[in-house]
């Protein structure tokens, strides 16, 4: 499959659909948009940037590129990096969205938001918080303020309330997407005109849900309802420490696989390794030995619940339950028991925790200079074969063993996240990141785990070649919506 770079020709057409402010070859524009990379190694600069601001606007932009075979890439705030950038060459049109920023309406009542693209997950909980204090957006809990609530949703990220109700991606009820094809689809209820977006199977079947980790492969969407939950008063995080991943893992499925009343309060359940907090700091000025973390109190391996009530005793009724319930483990179950211990939290590491977006991830670039987080999904009773793995496999290749694991939907997924710390000054780090990612992705792949925002040139093909009939249909359903297979080429092997 081959693309056409586009000509100053191209340039003066589709600057005419989005105004001569919001379109630029410059490359002092088109570059600068690969300095937000983080999450992906593998990234082109792009020969034009597009501002639109209206929904004919992308029609009109999409069908000209259809046409002329121009590859397109969407973004909405750029913020998952390479991932969101063009991965080939001549790397065509970076759409950006962030002019289409307006929240359109929050009704408490059917519990949504809709939202457009550009609008940031530090905005509308800003907003929400000003406005509809009684209620919060689901917005990815560590994610910096400038990425989007749409960037997130399409990517079927984690937010803040992941632990309680699933992926971000269920979090959404419906969208309004255009195709390369030139058609604009309405998913679920939103089919029916004049219908609310209360339901995302609407007329049924279900397509929405074909969207999901669709990556800017398939269309750009450019409106969504999004559910929107209490924001109760009664907050605080529970920290249980131990000295291995497995006893992290089975402690924390016993009280999720409550399901009903404390596995609903806590919202997000996210643990990992003494190197999580190792890693966030310049390598040079901080101690590399455990035995200097153990003395500050912090354990090898931890859990923290993040529990959210309606009242004080609720709260208190959750953060009792799972004390009394790890410290039954301790005694009955563990395999190490002498290790395991409540990590009694400052006030202000509470207060740092609660607060939203957190920011907490964005620090890893002090260790040394790069960072890329490679995510995968696991049954919750294998994240801690899968972090054992990983971080031997890490240490192997040289870099610190830093593992980040969260609970999805009450502990039925676990989302598993070595951050591998890297200079990435040095051309010979990405090599060797790009090796400890294949020889890791293949043995995840015969574990049956899955990666999640699967990098173009290791996840996607080796994934996608163990799944050739689900491929052939994904594959199928793109050449119905975008023939000329324009959208995002590369991201999803797609081709
Ligand atoms: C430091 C750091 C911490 C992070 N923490 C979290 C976290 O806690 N939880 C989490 O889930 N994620 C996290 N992320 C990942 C990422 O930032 C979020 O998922 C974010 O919400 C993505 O939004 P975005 O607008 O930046 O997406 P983008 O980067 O703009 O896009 C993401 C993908 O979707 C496609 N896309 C974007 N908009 C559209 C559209 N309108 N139509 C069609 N396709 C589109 C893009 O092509 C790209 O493939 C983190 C990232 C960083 C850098």
């Amino acid at each position: 499959m081959s693309y056409k770079a586009p000509t100053e020709k191209d340039f003066s057409a589709l600057q005419s659909f989005v105004g001569k402010a919001y379109a630029s070859m410059d490359e002092a524009i088109t570059a600068s948009y690969l300095s937000k990379s983080v999450m992906g190694l593998e990234s082109q600069i792009p020969d034009i940037v597009l501002r639109p601001k209206y929904v004919e606007e992308i029609r009109k932009i999409l069908v000209y590129c259809s046409e002329e075979k121009i590859a397109v890439s969407p973004i909405s705030g750029g913020l998952s990096g390479g991932f969101a950038c063009p991965t080939i060459n001549p790397a065509g049109v970076m759409l950006d969205l962030s002019r289409m920023d307006r929240i359109l309406e929050v009704d408490e009542e059917n519990r949504y938001a809709i939202v457009e693209p550009g609008v940031t997950i530090g905005r509308l909980w800003a907003w929400m918080h000003k406005h509809t204090p009684d209620w919060a957006p689901p917005i990815p809990d560590g994610a910096p303020p400038a990425s989007t609530v749409m960037g997130d949703a399409i990517d079927r990220g984690f937010s803040l309330y992941t632990s309680s109700v699933g992926p971000q991606g269920d979090n959404f009820m419906c969208a309004e997407v255009v195709f390369p094809n030139g058609d604009i689809l309405r998913t679920g209820s939103w089919a029916l005109p004049g219908s609310k977006p209360f339901y995302k199977y609407g007329i049924g079947p279900d397509m929405w849900s074909l969207l999901m980790g669709s990556q800017g492969a398939f269309g750009v969407i450019t409106k969504v309802a999004v559910k929107i939950y209490p924001h109760p008063e009664f907050k605080t995080v529970v920290a249980w420490g131990m000295s291995n991943p497995y006893d992290m893992q089975d402690l924390t499925l016993e009280i999720q696989k409550q399901e009903f009343g404390i596995a609903h309060n806590t919202v997000m359940v996210q643990g990992g390794n003494y190197p999580l907090i190792m890693t966030r700091w310049p390598k040079e000025k901080i101690p590399q030995n455990y035995e200097f973390y153990e003395k500050i109190g912090i354990s090898k391996w931890w859990m923290n619940f993040e529990c959210w009530a309606q009242t004080q005793e609720e709260l208190d009724y959750v953060t009792d339950r799972i004390d009394k319930m790890a410290k039954d483990y301790k005694e009955n179950r563990a395999k190490d028991p002498d290790a395991i211990k409540k990590w009694e939290l400052h006030p202000k590491q509470i207060a740092s925790r609660l607060r939203k977006p957190n920011k907490i991830a964005i620090p890893y670039s002090f260790y040394d200079a790069g960072f890329l987080f490679i995510t995968w999904y696991t049954p919750w009773n294998e994240c801690a074969h899968f972090s054992e793995m990983y971080c031997n496999a890490m240490e192997k290749y040289g870099f610190p063993p830093t593992m980040w694991v969260a609970s999805i939907e009450r502990g039925r997924q676990a989302i598993c996240m070595p951050i591998i710390c890297f200079d990435s000054t040095n051309p010979e780090d990405f090599e060797r990141v790009q090796e400890l990612n294949r020889e890791t992705t293949e043995y995840g792949l015969e574990q049956g785990w899955l990666n999640y925002r699967p990098d173009p040139y290791i996840h996607a093909p080796l994934t996608y070649s163990k799944a050739g009939m689900y491929w052939k249909y994904l594959r199928a359903f793109k050449k119905l919506v975008d023939p000329n297979m324009i959208m995002h080429p590369g991201r999803l092997a797609l081709p």
